[in-house]
C-alpha cells in the first residue's frame, strides 16, 4: 500500500533529522490532559485518579507554568483551577481563547465562587466542577467533553466487528470480550477515533505518558504487537517509517 494513499498530517510526514516539537500543536493528542491545580492534595488525588481512567496527565501548580506548557505541549483538555498563584484561572483561559486554541477546558472551582464560575464559563471553559467532587464524575465529565471534540456524540467506538467503551475500558471482538490493558486500550482507542489517520510513534507515546513516566524505547511497538495478538494482525497497519494506523471503513 502506498503512502501517498493517506491523507498524512505535519507529523507524519517523512523528514530528516529530529522531529520539530511544534508540529504537534497541529495534532491535538487525544488523552494526555494538562492539570492545573495549586493544592497539593487536591492535585495528587486528582492526578493519581485520572491516571486511573487511562489518560496521562501532567500536573503544573501555578498560572505561568501553564502558560507555558500549553503552548509548547499538545493536551487533550484542561483541568483548570481558577485561584492559582502568579496567575489566575480565568487569565490562563482569556489567553488560550484568545490565542485561538479550542481546547476543550473544565473548570475546577470552589463551593462559593458561583460569579467566577459564571464568568469561567463566559470566558470559553466549556464545564465546571465544584469541589469537593467525585473522581468518577471528573473522568465521565472529561470522557464527555473529549467525545464532543470528536464529533461524537455515542459513549462506544465501533470499528466493524470491534467496540470500545471508553467509560468501562470494556472491549468486545466479534462478539467476545477481550481483556486489553489499559495502554493497549489507549492505542487503539486513539487510532480508532481517526481511521485512515497515520499516529506516528511520538504522537502514541505523547498521548500515553505524562511528563514523569519512563517510557522504554520500543513501548509503543510492544503494545501495538499484543494488540494484534490479542485482536486480528492485519487490524492496525504499520505505515513504514512514519507510524500505524487502522484503514478507513469502506
Ligand atoms: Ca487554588
Amino acid at each position: 500500500m502506498a503512502v501517498e494513499e493517506f491523507r498524512l498530517c505535519g507529523c507524519c510526514r517523512p523528514q530528516k533529522g529530529p522531529e520539530p516539537q511544534t508540529v504537534h500543536l497541529l495534532e491535538r493528542v487525544a488523552m494526555r490532559v494538562l492539570l492545573v491545580e495549586d493544592d497539593p492534595m487536591i492535585g495528587e488525588s486528582v492526578q493519581q485518579g485520572v491516571r486511573q481512567d487511562g489518560f496521562a496527565v501532567d500536573w503544573v501548580q501555578d498560572g505561568e507554568a501553564a502558560e507555558l506548557v500549553l503552548r509548547t505541549t499538545a493536551y487533550a483538555l484542561v483541568l483548570l483551577d481558577l485561584g492559582l498563584p502568579r496567575k489566575n484561572g480565568l487569565e490562563v483561559l482569556t489567553t488560550l481563547r484568545r490565542t485561538g486554541q479550542a481546547i476543550p477546558v473544565l473548570i475546577l472551582t470552589a463551593r462559593d465562587a458561583v460569579a467566577d464560575r459564571v464568568q469561567g464559563l463566559d470566558s470559553g471553559a466549556d464545564d465546571y466542577l465544584v469541589k469537593p467532587f467525585a473522581i468518577e464524575e471528573l473522568t465521565a465529565r472529561m470522557r464527555a467533553l473529549l467525545r464532543r471534540q470528536c464529533g461524537r456524540a455515542e459513549p462506544l467506538l465501533t470499528y466493524g466487528d470491534l467496540m470500545l467503551n471508553p467509560a468501562t475500558h470494556q472491549v468486545m471482538w466479534r462478539g467476545a470480550e477481550v481483556a486489553l490493558a489499559s495502554r493497549e486500550f489507549a492505542v487503539l482507542q486513539a487510532l480508532l477515533e481517526r481511521p485512515g489517520a497515520v499516529l506516528s510513534r511520538a504522537q502514541l507515546e505523547e498521548r500515553l505518558y505524562g511528563w514523569n513516566e519512563e517510557v522504554a524505547s520500543n513501548a509503543v511497538e510492544v503494545h501495538i504487537h499484543h494488540l494484534r495478538q490479542k485482536l486480528e494482525p492485519a487490524l492496525i497497519r504499520t505505515v513504514r517509517g512514519i507510524g500505524y494506523m487502522v484503514l478507513k471503513m469502506p
